[in-house]
């Protein structure tokens, strides 16, 4: 933890060192000692450190100073740093105007120069001071914060990227600067106006204004550009079928290189309890698992670039080349395909406007503790709707799943429906589909087709959190490997018809279980056509893929 700050102001550079000097002798352990030689250039100091999320202890100022007094400085001092000590320090002959300043600039004590012996004079009024501001004190959070409001689809990608990313920070919501103080100093601090929104501030003082995911991730020192250029392996897609690949190939030699374009995770990374995986009785979140998974293979040497998106692939001879958003090429021996698959988006009037602004897809967890206390609306009947009604179930007046079918259990785990009759605040509604959602700036009602009665009703709702099914984003691949009518990627069997290869097909064996149309391109986890959707079998499949990714080198 940064220590708190002590401040002291004096024009007269003898006198600044001297208390200088004394305040470090006693408190340099526990405290930052910092001064300054006029009035203005303190307040800056204190702006400084308020963008830093830094904390004052105590200030200390000289009242005679030109352009500003000590009780004048003190005065202002108090609107950034309320809870600061504020000391003048005063000759005789202005003791008066010390007393007075008591009353008026709030002060908490006056000193008389010269306070020699400071044991005497300065240091027991100081410990005083400082242990009564020491029982109040509560360590500030050190890591990045986000400003910006609520309903804005810009501020919710950056806490969904930060979330995603494991970059703990802290929200500001700057709506609430009207009732705390706190977050209007903060604001009036860094400058935040609606153009600079959402604003991200660094612990050392820096910021960002209304940053895009490449600038966040340049700044909090994420790996977008490949260190080399040409690999053994590259995979596409960091969800648990690419990290286990990556972990399988790197722990057996191959120089390896993961790309995704979102955060490390996938989708598994976006659940809030995965609670089927083997190892982990008492499950663990999306979150968790893929923080391990990223520690895992990095430990193996594998470079993760994210965030970076691979826009094309190409064939060169023995070489696959894929070329990334950022627009530099990656070769390789050998590509595995891993980009799983996306949520498909809610089909209805207002739905692509409201996005972000009420309509989420995806748990969206960071939005968890905004829904405190009103009512959330899930839309969906598989596990992963379910898992997201059980965590919004903690913070939430009442969750409403909304389910297109008869009943959830054609479509959910018995054990999550077993937990969702459990739970008192979680309401099911089946045959109930979402027709529209209404709001000008931002999510207010929602209308509901109920299929028992055929009616159609318009709630109130503040978020609607949408898990219809998914699709896979492989349209890049078009013309490069051959897919399935859905987009999904054939390999091994599925691509022989009446037994034959597929075209171009160039060798004298059929492809791999995970192998595609063409050799040396794999595709293993949900992204391929008939794979199961579930975290155990990416991981399976990741980990099979490496097996033929080695027969195949072995023979090229
Ligand atoms: C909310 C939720 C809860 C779930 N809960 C469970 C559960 O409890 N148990 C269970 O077994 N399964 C669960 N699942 C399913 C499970 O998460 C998936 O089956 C699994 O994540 C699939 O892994 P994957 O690696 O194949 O793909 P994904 O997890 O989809 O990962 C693919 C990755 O590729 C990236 N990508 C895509 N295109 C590109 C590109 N062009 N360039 C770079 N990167 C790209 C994506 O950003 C993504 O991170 C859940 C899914 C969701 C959404």
């Amino acid at each position: 933890m940064a220590k708190p700050v002590l401040l002291t102001v004096d024009d007269d550079a003898e006198v600044l060192r001297a208390v200088e000097r004394d305040l470090r002798r006693r408190y340099a352990e526990r405290f930052r000692v910092l001064r300054a030689d006029s009035g203005a250039a303190a307040l800056q100091a204190l702006q400084g450190l308020k963008r830093r999320g830094a904390s004052v202890g105590l200030l200390l100022a000289d009242q005679r100073m030109p352009q500003m007094t000590g009780v004048e400085f003190l005065g202002q001092a108090m609107g950034i740093f309320p809870d600061a000590k504020r000391i003048l320090l005063t000759a005789y002959a202005d003791t008066d105007a010390a007393i007075r300043a008591i009353n008026d600039a709030r002060i908490h004590h006056y000193l008389l120069k010269p306070w020699d012996p400071p044991e005497e004079h300065l240091y027991p009024v100081l410990d005083d001071l400082l242990e009564d501001w020491m029982a109040s004190f509560r360590p500030p959070f050190e890591g990045v914060r986000v400003l910006g409001t609520r309903w804005s689809p810009h501020s919710y990608a950056i806490r969904d990227f930060l979330a995603r990313n494991q970059a703990p920070y802290q929200w500001i919501d700057v709506e609430t600067a009207e009732q705390i103080a706190e977050v209007r100093r903060l604001v009036e601090a860094v400058g935040a106006e609606a153009s600079s929104l959402p604003m991200v501030l660094f612990p050392d003082g820096s910021s960002l204004a209304a940053p895009s995911t490449a600038q966040l991730a340049e700044k909090l020192g994420l790996s977008v550009r490949p260190q080399m250029a040409f690999y053994d392996l590259v995979i596409v897609g960091g969800g648990p079928a690419g990290l286990a690949a990556a972990v399988y190939g790197a722990s057996e030699g191959l120089r390896t290189v993961l790309i995704e374009m979102e955060a490390p995770g996938g989708q598994a990374g976006m659940s809030s309890r995965i609670e089927n995986y083997l190892g982990f009785p008492s499950g663990l979140s999306g979150g968790d698992l893929a923080r391990r998974g990223v520690a895992q293979a990095r430990r193996f040497g594998v470079e993760i670039l994210a965030p970076q998106q691979v826009t094309t692939v190409r064939v060169e001879g023995p070489s696959r080349i894929v070329k990334l958003a950022a627009g530099s090429d990656i070769g390789c021996k050998v590509l595995l395909i891993a980009t799983g698959v996306s949520y498909r988006k809610l089909n209805v009037l207002g739905a692509e406007r409201l996005q972000g602004r009420g309509v989420y897809y995806g748990s969206a967890m960071t939005e968890a503790m905004s829904s405190k206390d009103e009512d959330v609306y899930i839309v969906g009947g598989a596990n992963s709707a379910g898992q997201a009604a059980m965590y919004f179930s903690k913070y939430a007046r009442r969750v409403v799943m909304l389910a297109r079918g008869e009943s959830l259990s054609a479509s959910m785990s018995q054990y999550l429906i077993d937990q969702i009759k459990r739970t008192s605040n979680i309401q099911v509604e089946t045959r109930a589909q979402v027709v529209e959602v209404h709001g000008d700036f931002r999510l207010e009602a929602i209308s509901i087709h109920c299929g028992d009665s055929n009616e159609t009703e318009r709630v109130p709702a503040n978020s609607l959190f949408v898990f219809i099914g998914a699709e896979p984003n492989t349209d890049w691949l078009a013309g490069v490997v051959e897919r399935d009518e859905r987009g999904f990627i054939l390999t091994g069997a599925d691509l022989l018809r009446d037994g034959k290869r597929p075209q171009g097909w160039p060798l004298a064996r059929d492809p791999y279980w995970t192998e595609t149309s063409v050799p040396g391109i794999f595709a293993a986890g949900d992204v391929r056509h008939g794979s199961v959707k579930r975290v155990a079998s990416g991981v399976g499949e990741g980990s099979i893929a490496v097996q033929f990714i080695h027969q195949y080198l072995s023979a090229v």
